[in-house]
């Protein structure tokens, strides 16, 4: 019999989880006990709260939420929180839509005003030095178009070449622009403030622009003495030419195709979203595929054919996780999409090019020489696939260790034993590892003893089977990952 007396809960629906991971906006239609916990078994890995929009207290209730539930189905779900960012907004309105009739001249003010048919307000400050007289201008993702005739100080004058109905906080756009306002708004020193005070995994960067923003946000955050995980949203031009940058400051990135689609022409967004998903995929960090990926099934009950078929390609160029929007935080049918999601995700990953991700990543990871994590991390993959191992278990202190061997991308479906449930939150945007908490091992030979108890116990293996275990030695300290062991099951026993 093994030496140690740990049970390992892996409950049945991870193991017939896709291995691209699913981000769940929260909202209305999702946000209690019940319908989390179905999220959860749905598929969802990481839930999201969209700073922009609800109330704090909301938020702090859905934080709990699913931490309770993560905690009671023994699962480790990450918790993503984007922040609102540098963007212009229209300002209240006198009623609560203004129709704006194509033709009219129309004003957009730099001091508070009400909003009506001749001018709005626009906050922050700024917009009128970011722009020039022929700048187009968008409202609420160019519902109304507006051309610039003049500018000034204090307004912005334009003709309406789109009408439409104007809403209050809607944002505004001038697309190719570059923005000069502070990337820390009020709106995002507030949502910072709250992040500090929550227990959060990930921050989405709402409207980076280049490596600074992301540095100055995580200094920020450093200062109240926590250390996210930093999402930089690509969304805007500057950012797609600063991706370079913004990709080596930031620990993951999303490609937010629902405002690049307004600031780039859209037909510009697939190729950039095949940029983004490869260059992430080359430096080893994780990379989300969002917006309007179901759009359909906010109202109706499946997904249309470009929609599977948006999802099943975003999988096959490489992406770590997909995610949804208003399709789960208000939609009709949040647990059917989530279901199509992994239906589509598990068929893509069947054809996935497991090694060419592997080499690519790997000749981007050479160009300084190979490290020795980097080498055992691919090397793993690379054992594990020619044995035919049933399973790569790492043994991962920070997390670094499993998201290294996962940045292969692995055929052999990947174990993240982690002894702090926040390293297995972390984990949880990196595609294929399925995290599990463990108690502490202070010696190696006790760490392969419950691999080997937790590959039988699990099912995921039997007696005769090969695993594949990665190790950071010595013990404890993180950043190391330097052992590879091949075990034939089972680990035998020590005499003592
Ligand atoms: P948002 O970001 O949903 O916060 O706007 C994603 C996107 O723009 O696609
Ligand atoms: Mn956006």
């Amino acid at each position: 019999m093994p030496d140690t007396n740990i049970s390992y809960p892996l409950p049945t629906f991870l193991k017939s989880r896709a291995r691209t991971r699913i981000v769940c906006t929260i909202g209305p239609a999702t946000g209690t006990m019940t319908k989390i916990k179905r999220l959860i078994r749905s598929g969802m890995s990481v839930a999201r709260l969209n700073l922009s929009h609800g109330h704090r207290n909301e938020h702090d209730q859905y934080v709990d939420i699913v931490r309770q539930a993560s905690r009671e189905m023994g699962v480790a779900i990450g918790i993503l929180a984007d922040l609102p960012g540098p963007k212009y907004r229209v300002g209240e309105m006198s009623e609560p839509e203004i129709k704006l009739t194509t033709g009219d001249s129309f004003s957009l003010q730099r001091t508070p005003c009400k909003g009506t048919t001749e001018r709005a307000n626009v906050w922050p400050q700024g917009l009128h030095k970011d722009i020039k007289k022929g700048a187009m201008i968008l409202i609420d993702e160019g519902s109304i178009e507006l051309k610039v005739e003049d500018i000034n100080q204090e307004e912005i004058i334009c003709r309406v070449t789109l009408g439409g109905s104007m809403k209050p906080n809607k944002a505004i756009t001038a697309p190719g622009n570059t923005t000069t306002v502070d990337y820390f708004t009020d709106e995002t020193s507030k949502a910072l403030n709250w992040v500090a005070s929550s227990d959060i995994d990930f921050v989405g960067l709402s409207y980076v622009r280049d490596g600074l923003d992301v540095d100055r946000v995580r200094k920020h955050l450093a200062v109240s003495g926590i250390n996210p995980q930093l999402v930089a949203k690509i969304e805007i031009q500057q950012a797609v030419d600063n991706l370079q940058e913004i990709l080596t400051e930031s620990d993951a990135v999303m490609v937010a195709r629902g405002d690049l689609g307004v600031e780039l022409p859209f037909e510009r967004v697939p190729a950039v979203q095949k940029r983004i998903i490869r260059m992430a995929n080359e430096i080893g960090k994780p990379v989300i595929t969002a917006t309007q990926m179901m759009e359909s099934m906010i109202d109706s009950p499946s997904p249309t054919r470009a929609e599977a078929t948006d999802v099943y390609n975003a999988v096959r160029d490489g992406t770590d996780a997909i995610m949804l929007s208003a399709e789960t935080s208000i939609g009709r049918h949040p647990f059917r999409a989530v279901q199509a999601m992994t239906k589509i995700a598990k068929r893509a990953e069947r054809y996935l090019e497991y090694s060419m991700l592997a080499d690519r990543r790997r000749h981007v990871a050479s160009k300084g020489g190979l490290e020795v994590d980097d080498s055992i991390a691919h090397s793993a993959g690379v054992v594990a696939a020619s044995l035919k191992a049933k399973a790569i278990i790492a043994f991962t202190e920070s997390g670094s260790t499993a998201g290294r061997v996962a940045s292969y991308r692995p055929i052999t479906p990947l174990l993240a034993l982690t002894t702090k449930f926040s390293a297995g939150a972390k984990l949880s945007l990196r595609w294929g590892v399925i995290p599990i908490t463990v108690n502490h091992y202070d010696e190696i030979q006790a760490m392969f003893h419950a691999a080997s108890d937790l590959a039988l116990e699990t099912k995921i293996a039997k007696v005769g089977d090969v695993v594949v275990t990665v190790v950071g030695l010595p013990i404890g300290i993180p950043g190391t990952t330097n052992l590879l062991r091949v075990i034939t099951l089972p680990e035998p026993v020590r005499h003592k």
